[in-house]
């Protein structure tokens, strides 16, 4: 009898874009890749995709059961904690298979600066003691935590300009990775950057920033990980979590 597997990727990442592309040449396999909408015009995923939220882990656990979904991978940023909780808790409720593919955080090196804060908040307090003219990276969603920090220059660099009025000591950059060193350390220099802000995103496309920091002696905020979501079967790359997916038993079509 004819079977497949249908899998959703939840998406916004290198890695959900990665798998996708591996996972739509093989045989027996539908996938969906999801994206939550924020962005203006995101990188899409190869292969089937759809847009925008599920209306929490009951919109999701309905969407996976309506759509005969077989696996859940759930390969959406580190911070994106409300729909890692949310994916955990819909896939239990609809009995469906579920992995996270979360990339490792960058490891500090010899010569590195970084001081680690459990939050944005956090952040925003210790950042007039370590420096007066920042490059601010944490995205758009927490640029307000900083907009108060008046004493200071703020470039923030973001994909999609935040809806809130910017003061005016925040100066928005609007770009998108892949950065190079060569590019970071012209930019920290040429703004006469002193100190980083940075979540722990892992990965190499926005890594260049933490080279150029350590080249400039900069000090680094970095934002710890939310926690993660107990219960959750996790794996590191797109290898592992295809590794994952081969043992899935399929079901009747
Ligand atoms: P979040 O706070 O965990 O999620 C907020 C809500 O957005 C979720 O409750 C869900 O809405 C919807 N959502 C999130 N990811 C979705 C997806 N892949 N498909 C459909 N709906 C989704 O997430 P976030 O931090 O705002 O991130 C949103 C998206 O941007 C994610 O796809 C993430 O991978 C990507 N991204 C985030 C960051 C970051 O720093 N947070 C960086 C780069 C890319 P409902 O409750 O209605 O289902």
């Amino acid at each position: 009898m004819f079977s497949e597997r249908r899998v959703l990727i939840l998406g916004g990442t290198a890695e959900a874009r990665a798998l996708a592309a591996l996972l739509v040449d093989q045989p027996a396999t539908r996938v969906i890749s999801s994206l939550a909408g924020r962005v203006a015009d995101p990188r899409l995923p190869v292969g089937e995709v759809r847009v925008g939220g599920f209306g929490g882990a009951s919109g999701l656990a309905r969407w996976l059961t309506t759509h005969r979904i077989d696996a859940v991978v759930d390969a959406t940023h580190p911070y994106a904690a409300r729909m890692r909780a949310a994916a955990v808790d819909a896939a239990a409720t609809a009995g469906v298979a579920h992995l996270r593919l979360e990339r490792p955080g960058w490891t500090a090196q010899q010569g590195d600066r970084w001081h680690r804060v459990p939050d944005v908040d956090a952040a925003a307090r210790m950042l007039p003691r370590l420096g007066r003219r920042v490059l601010l990276t944490t995205g758009r969603q927490s640029i307000s935590a900083f907009l108060p920090l008046t004493g200071l220059w703020i470039l923030a660099r973001v994909v999609d300009a935040p809806a809130e009025p910017i003061p005016a000591h925040v100066r928005l950059l609007r770009s998108r990775g892949p950065y190079t060193l060569e590019g970071e350390l012209e930019l920290m220099r040429t703004h006469r950057i002193d100190v980083l802000v940075t979540k722990d995103s892992g990965g190499p496309l926005t890594e260049a920033k933490l080279a150029a920091a350590r080249r400039l002696e900069l000090p680094v905020l970095m934002i710890e990980r939310p926690a993660p979501v107990a219960s959750s079967t996790a794996v590191a790359t797109v290898e592992e979590a295809m590794d994952w997916l081969s043992a899935l038993p399929t079901q009747p079509g």
